[in-house]
């Protein structure tokens, strides 16, 4: 590895000469946030099985394990190839594979995984036919959950009766193994007033209770129902309808959440754990300074990003093209250089712009950890 940032590790104070612009991560407030939400789902009797989407990272993903998580779910087929030649145990495909490329890579890395590596949704009978005849050159099933549109209909069957006929038929297949429902509500994650929310959540889950007494009555029981994010968390516990939860940014929690649940949550408060460091490299516009970190460095479908230090927390911050922000500092201007620190808008789509997560425990960059499934489809 060489990267321009590597001999700043271990060295005290290296947080102000880091080689911008940079991802960090507050290790000590990851940690929390990990350690959090494994014991919420312990006290309510729920599995986790996080979503990696969020930080693509072998070494967060070994960490949420070590913490209790049964495994971790990822979306691309390149992701889960990462994770699986990681080590990670019970990886979770959340969302189908359906061309030919993608259902050779899926069976090659079943194969890799072994019996309950790997496990993958399909909302479709031509998907779950193509899968079953695949899985055929595996020496076990391959482990499949049904798909249910839960409302977003994103990926997932739209009605209880393909559902219910889905499972029928994933659990008459031959070399396919039906190991129960996912049902992931995105739209209901953001909800920002949280008695809309809980309502919300409230409904989907009565549906989906439906769904499983329905199942088990045709003699397709769901050993899993999975879903929920960070925004109803702290909800779908209730019932005991999902047997585990799918959340994925709490691990860093962005802008955009930090607003969705300013309402609250009943479950662990989650802290800003991710961070980009930005530096100042143009004073010269009289109401702005310029910053090194522009669309390249933060998401843009959400929120803008917000200061968390090196400036009043006041400041506006916008992008600036490509690769610039521009700051409108409260209070005293920043200097040529200075560093700016960002609590980034959408965390998943801004980790996704970086190749390295800077892991630093105060002022000193502890680790630089491979942002691994980055770009891998
Ligand atoms: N599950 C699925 C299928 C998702 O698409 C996502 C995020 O988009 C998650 C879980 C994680 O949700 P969150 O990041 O809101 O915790
Ligand atoms: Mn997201």
């Amino acid at each position: 590895m060489t990267h321009p940032n590597e001999p700043l590790i271990g060295v005290p104070g290296g947080r102000a000469r880091l080689d911008t612009p940079a991802l960090l991560i507050e290790r000590p407030a990851l940690l929390r946030n990990i350690q959090r939400m494994a014991e919420f789902a312990a006290a309510r009797s729920v599995g986790l099985r996080p979503h990696s989407k969020t930080h693509k990272s072998v070494e967060i993903a070994r960490l949420q394990v070590a913490a209790g998580a049964k495994g971790i779910c990822c979306v691309t087929i390149g992701e889960a190839e990462v994770m699986v030649a990681g080590g990670i145990p019970g990886v979770l495909i959340t969302s189908p594979a359906v061309t030919e490329s993608k259902i050779r890579r899926l069976i090659a890395l079943a194969r890799q995984a072994g019996p309950g590596g790997l496990m993958i949704v399909l909302d479709h009978p031509e998907n779950l036919a193509a899968l079953d005849q695949a899985a055929a050159a595996l020496d076990h099933p391959l482990d499949v959950l049904v798909d249910y549109g839960a409302g977003y209909n994103r990926t997932g069957a739209a009605s209880h009766v393909e559902l219910l006929g889905l499972a029928l038929l994933a659990a008459d297949a031959p070399h396919l193994r039906l190991r129960g429902l996912q049902a992931y509500a995105g739209n209901l994650q953001h909800i920002p007033e949280r008695a809309h929310r809980a309502a919300a959540a409230a409904d989907l889950r009565a549906t989906i209770g439906h769904l499983i007494e329905t199942a088990r009555g045709q003699g397709t029981p769901f050993e899993i129902v999975t879903g929920a994010g960070t925004g109803t968390h702290d909800l779908d516990p209730e019932g005991h309808v999902f047997t585990e939860l799918q959340a994925g940014s709490y691990v860093f929690m962005d802008v955009d959440y930090h607003h969705a649940l300013a309402d609250g949550l009943n479950g662990p408060p989650f802290e800003t754990a991710l961070l980009a460091q930005t530096a100042v490299v143009s004073v010269n516009a009289a109401d702005w300074v310029t910053t090194d970190g522009g669309i390249k460095c933060f998401a843009t479908d959400g929120p803008l990003p917000e200061v968390a230090s090196g400036v009043d927390p006041a400041s506006r911050y916008q992008l600036f093209g490509d690769e610039h922000g521009k700051l409108f500092p409260v209070g005293p201007r920043p200097a040529l250089g200075a560093r700016i620190e960002l609590v980034t808008p959408h965390c998943d789509p801004t980790v996704n712009l970086h190749d390295w997560y800077h892991v630093m425990e105060g002022d000193t960059l502890v680790a630089l950890w491979p942002i691994d499934g980055r770009g891998r489809r």
